[in-house]
């Protein structure tokens, strides 16, 4: 084979990785993309990564975006970037305000081009489509560099929820207390043990079976609302103060913090078709 045969044939491969435009390892604050290759019917895409490296310390990777639907995880993740290069004293932090452009562009849960739920396909599929590439790319080169994981939801235009930092029952003792030690740091009106039927392809498991700590947060629905997205940096900036990345002192929500335990049997389906009429707020 000739050189240039080689390149190109190197290159081809090159472009059916998912893979970053910068080193995540420089220290300060860097910026470039996460690129996840194309295939036979859809485009490549590239995914901002914003990454403040400051020595030792706690590693941490924020996401935003998963669901097109919820803005506010997309606004805060933007907010924390812009205070963060000056009050991160230590460690590492790697921000994704957006994990999936066209079900934001497109403001749906689900991705456009395959229709599925990101949240649903981790760890993902080098050669699967797009949104299987996205959890692959995210799975395979931000991972592995973090010990802790902040997903950034909120409930998207057709609920309603108070603000909560949340995790999953972990089978496991220790990385349960862990977990949920975690997710009060952030202060929030609710800190809750959510159970599920043991959705598969979703984030957190992926992330738990990896070793991580990971929270995420649940917020609002409707609009964005103003109120909502304050409550929501102060308790990012919380879990920051409590992990050491930040200076300063977290500050409690204007609300009372409460711990609630949300089970499958508390869900109620309604028996006949018809409108929902809210009789109180949820907060
Ligand atoms: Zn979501």
């Amino acid at each position: 084979m000739t050189l240039d045969k080689l390149l190109m044939s190197e290159g081809r491969k090159m472009e059916k990785a998912p893979h970053l435009t910068f080193n995540l390892e420089a220290p300060g604050m860097n910026t470039g993309q996460l690129v996840v290759p194309g295939g036979a019917n859809f485009e490549a895409i590239s995914l901002p990564v914003f990454s403040l490296n400051k020595g030792e310390g706690p590693s941490l990777l924020i996401t935003g975006g998963c669901h097109g639907d919820e803005l506010e995880r997309a606004i805060v993740a933007h907010r924390v970037i812009k205070w963060l290069p000056t009050a991160q004293t230590c460690g590492r932090i790697i921000i994704v305000p957006v994990l999936n452009p066209s079900a934001v562009r497109a403001w749906s849960r689900n991705t456009p081009e395959d229709g599925l739920n990101l949240n649903r396909v981790f760890p993902g599929r080098a050669d699967g489509s797009v949104t299987e590439r996205i959890a692959d790319g995210v799975s395979r080169l931000l991972l592995p560099l973090v010990d802790i994981v902040f997903d950034l939801h909120s409930f998207g235009p057709t609920w309603d929820c108070i603000p909560s930092s949340l995790t999953h029952p972990i089978a496991n003792a220790d990385p349960m207390a862990r977990t949920f030690r975690m997710a009060e740091a952030f202060k929030l009106p609710v800190t809750l043990l959510w159970e599920h039927d043991d959705t598969p392809g979703m984030f957190d498991t992926w992330a738990q079976s990896q070793g991580k700590v990971f929270v995420g947060t649940e917020f609002g629905g409707g609009s964005v609302g103003s109120d909502n997205l304050a409550i929501y940096e102060t308790g990012v900036r919380n879990a920051l103060i409590t992990l050491g990345l930040v200076d300063g002192k977290a500050e409690s929500p204007t609300h009372p913090c409460r711990t609630l335990e949300t089970l499958s049997s508390d869900l109620i389906k309604s028996p006949a078709r018809g409108i929902f009429e809210p009789r109180c707020s949820v907060l």
